[in-house]
């Protein structure tokens, strides 16, 4: 009878067409076969001791049955400063031992049947897998398996701190002594232990090793309860812990597919009946999963926000760079004794600690819960109730359609709780487990980074106390709306950068519609402002002109890329569009990311991955990885220095140039740091519901979100929506004293030109300065080859009747000259720059009205000619016959719809 992997995966496999590309991947194929059949026929050569690879076996490690335990050496964590900041030890709670007697068949079988169906009968080696492995590999079908059996699993997490090897000649070394190894191993070790020893030590996910911890974690229950559906739960997640992880959506889903091939496998394997797989298919196992860790107590104090997503960092690095599994990372972080040399600064920590703690910092003070209950009926069956469900039942059950979870104090929460837990408990219910943690509210988090090295010195992943390890890390692992901070990067930047703008381009920044989305600036109260150049644009932060400019110049697709080479991960395909220019995208961003793509710019247009680590020792002392910073330009050091230029003036107390009276003014001043050179954007999103500050100095960048973790509005719970930007300002303050302020240099591919910044282009003497509302000339930094060439043409220059003020006509008795705006074709809105438009003709005085001077008034005509009437009418005027407000227009260009 055939158990074969691939006859039950014939069955379960979806039967994707492969048929066209077989044949022209016909040679390749050849080849790998080939190769692969090379690499058996030495592999096998080793299982049945030819003796070829003698010295590769000498070399191999010795084994005993000590060394295939467990080791448990603490990992040391220090901080820049050589200071030992946090120690890694796999928690008591999160790894138990169970006993071979305490594992029930049906959880032995199910791992049997998934990972190694003929472990019961092999030598320590599966010769068959190995070949349906390797016919894997040639046909790319994944779900072949690794050829590797318990035993070999077992050897290679805890022999070899495995798979870390670099070349394939050292894979095949390892792979050979693991085999090796593991034939040895199976002499030595029964079979019963060998099977516990694996049970007892793999990662089964959410901080669990060992099956053991894995049915506490999951079910609550002993492993000896566990039912033949929950094990196949379990043994479904061995493969990849966070592919199958069965408390997200996606691993549930996952989860779901492998346990399904588990069942079937079982059942194939004569394990269970087909009613057991029916009831086991039927069962709604997932409902019963805990949703919150009810039974692991934190016993140590918990890792600060730095040191989780360290972790995280950490245990990326050991399977990306040394080829180690999820496991072996896993098992090594937490009990190799690594030393590990973080990029945390100790005083640049502590000052961000204290101030994004600091009560008086916030304008309001509210409290979330994060709130679990478990309950299980007289009937046996358990419901899992939460902070959600309890929102719901507010909302809809009570009619308090307002009630947006958000307390005015921990009492007050915990009156709705108690509420609530009366009206969903019944006689007969016990409780299972219930937790409450109260989360201040508005919420924070900060991110510092040396730019210049791109070394993270501190982070803050949120306020309050933190209350467990590896917890919601606001600074990285939440994605929130980035408002207008991604201005800057979507649009302006790659406009600069590659598409010929200048900060002199002006966009207008009137009333503005794409399709069905009407666009509004954050000061429409102040209406619009006309012309605009992209500093202003910044400076400002005008939502038209970075709209504009985007659609009109830089393509959403390229906004897109430059936040993508800028290290925005978080963008999806759903984002090419003119919302992106405003942040208004699909699943918002982290706080580091965010951070660190300013961190560019600030860097001179060289993007640097975020470093948290600079290098980890192994448990005898020897380099284990060292952690070099991976960096790429991303923007011209020209594109960089204009940003920053145009950023550092956001920091300063500017008003737009417009009509008296009309006040916009720069959006960062809030945030300036005295005595030394600073740049940044602020970043609101419409409701308020985010709100950001990005900005850096010669030494730092930093980043600062505030926002609820519920994305209730900031304004709405009785917040300014500037406190942020004060704190950012008291963190940045503190941490840059007696340091000098070097500026921020002008690099050599940049210099400077004159232009008016009603057009973006050289301004006309006599004209661009006596724009009505002040001079519109001003010096404007340029990439070297981008300074423009072309004369101002929104200003024009008039000759007016000067009774009426119309344009003056052949009859018009006194006349003088002014500045007039140009409108764009097509703009019939109120703008600032509407106001100058270009008036109609004089009424007053026509072929048919000529009303002769009296001597008095040819007199004073006469003594103004010389100062104010050019002695001929200008070519402006007479280009110019009709006001542009009668003039046709055709709507050209993308934007306009
Ligand atoms: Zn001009
Ligand atoms: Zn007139």
């Amino acid at each position: 009878m055939n158990y074969g992997k691939n006859e039950v995966e014939k069955t379960l496999r979806k039967t994707n067409s492969r048929s066209q590309k077989i044949t022209s991947h016909l040679v390749l194929l050849l080849t790998k076969i080939i190769l692969i059949l090379v690499l058996f026929a030495a592999v096998l050569g080793i299982s049945f001791g030819y003796g070829i690879f003698k010295g590769v076996i000498d070399a191999a490690p010795e084994i005993d049955v000590a060394s295939i335990e467990p080791s448990g050496y603490a990992t040391m964590v220090y901080d820049s400063k050589g200071n030992l900041t946090e120690t890694l030890v796999k928690s008591g709670a999160n790894r138990l031992e169970a006993s071979y007697e305490e594992l029930p068949q049906c959880l032995i079988d199910a791992f049997v049947a998934i990972e190694d169906s003929r472990f019961w009968s092999h030598k320590g080696v599966d010769v068959r897998s190995m070949v349906r492995a390797a016919v894997g590999i040639i046909t790319g079908d994944s779900s072949a398996g690794g050829g590797s059996t318990l035993t070999q699993q077992l050897i290679k997490n805890n022999i070899f701190e495995g798979g870390n090897e670099d070349t394939f000649g050292e894979k095949l070394e390892r792979k050979i002594q693991e085999q090796y190894l593991a034939i040895q191993l199976e002499k030595i070790m029964d079979k019963k232990i060998i099977l516990k020893n694996y049970l007892n030590t793999i990662n089964l996910g959410n901080n669990t090793l060992g099956v053991k911890a894995a049915a506490l974690r999951y079910f609550d229950k002993d492993v000896s309860d566990l039912t033949l559906s929950e094990v196949t739960v379990i043994a479904g997640i061995t493969q990849n812990p966070s592919r199958f992880n069965p408390l997200s959506e996606n691993g549930r889903k996952r989860n779901e597919e492998k346990r399904r091939v588990i069942l079937q496998y079982m059942y194939e394997q004569g394990k269970i009946t087909k009613e057991e797989q029916e009831e086991a298919l039927a069962d709604d196992v997932y409902s019963r999963i805990k949703n919150v860790d009810i039974v692991t107590k934190e016993t140590q104090t918990p890792y600060s926000y730095f040191t989780d997503e360290l972790i995280d960092q950490v245990l990326k690095a050991l399977q990306d760079k040394k080829g180690y599994t999820e496991t072996q990372a896993y098992n090594l972080l937490f009990s190799g004794g690594l030393e590990i040399h973080t990029t945390q600064d100790p005083d640049i920590q502590s000052v961000v600690d204290e101030e994004i703690s600091r009560p008086e910092n916030y304008d309001v003070v509210y409290y979330s819960i994060d709130y679990r209950l478990s309950i299980q009926h007289a009937d046996q069956t358990t419901t899992n109730y939460s902070d959600e469900t309890l929102k719901t039942y507010f909302r809809k059950e009570l009619g308090e359609t307002n009630f947006d979870g958000l307390f005015s104090s921990k009492e007050k929460a915990d009156e709705a709780i108690a509420k609530y837990k009366a009206a969903v408990t019944k006689d007969g219910d016990t409780v299972l487990g219930e937790s409450v943690h109260y989360v201040l509210q508005p919420q924070a988090s900060f991110v510092l980074i040396d730019q210049s090295s791109g070394y993270v010195k501190a982070l803050s992943g949120g306020r309050g106390q933190k209350e467990v390890s590896r917890s919601l890390n606001r600074a990285t692992n939440t994605l929130r709306q980035p408002g207008s901070t991604f201005k800057v990067i979507t649009s302006f930047a790659p406009a600069i950068d590659t598409c010929g703008a200048t900060l002199g381009s002006v966009y207008y920044d009137g009333p503005y519609t794409m399709g069905t989305k009407t666009f509004r600036n954050w000061y429409s109260s102040k209406g619009y402002m006309g012309y605009s150049t992209i500093r202003d644009g910044i400076v400002y932060s005008m939502n038209i002109v970075a709209v504009r400019c985007m659609i009109e110049t830089v393509t959403p697709q390229l906004g897109v890329e430059y936040a993508r080479n800028l290290g925005i991960t978080s963008l999806t395909d759903t984002d090419y569009n003119a919302s992106t220019a405003l942040g208004g995208i699909t699943k918002g961003v982290s706080n580091l990311e965010l951070t660190n793509a300013f961190a560019a710019i600030a860097n001179g247009g060289i993007y640097t991955k975020p470093v948290f680590f600079t290098q980890i020792l192994d448990h005898n002392g020897k380099v284990l990885l060292e952690n070099a910073p991976e960096t790429k330009r991303v923007l011209k050091d020209s594109t960089a220095f204009l940003l920053t230029d145009a950023m550092s003036q956001s920091m300063e107390s500017s008003r737009m140039f417009a009509s008296s009276g009309v006040s916009l003014n720069s959006t960062s001043a809030v945030a300036n740091i005295p005595g030394m050179s600073n740049a940044g954007k602020s970043g609101t999103t419409t409701n308020n519901n985010d709100i950001w500050f990005v900005g850096f100095t010669p030494y730092y960048t930093a980043g600062i979100w505030s926002g609820c973790d519920d994305n209730q509005k900031i304004s709405a719970i009785g917040s300014s929506t500037s406190y942020h930007k004060k704190i950012w300002k008291a963190i940045m303050t503190k941490i840059h004293e007696g340091l000098a302020d070097t500026g921020f240099p002008v690099p050599s591919s940049v210099t400077t030109a004159q232009i008016c910044r009603k057009s973006g282009k050289l301004a006309i003497p006599g004209v661009c300065e006596n724009d009505p509302r002040g001079n519109a000339v001003y010096t404007e930094y340029f990439a070297k080859g981008t300074v423009p060439t072309e004369v101002c043409d929104h200003h024009v220059q008039l000759t007016v009747c000067s009774e009426s003020g119309g344009l003056a006509t052949e009859y018009c008795p006194e006349k003088n000259t002014r500045t007039f705006m140009v409108i764009p074709d097509g703009e019939s809105g109120g703008t600032d720059d509407s106001k100058y438009r270009s008036p109609g003709t004089c009424t007053i005085h026509s072929s048919t009205s000529v009303v002769l001077p009296s001597e008095e008034d040819t007199e004073n005509l006469g003594s103004t000619k010389d100062e104010t009437v050019p002695e001929t009418v200008p070519e402006t005027t007479k280009a110019a016959p009709k006001s542009p407000l009668d003039q046709v227009y055709i709507p050209v260009g993308p934007g306009y719809n």
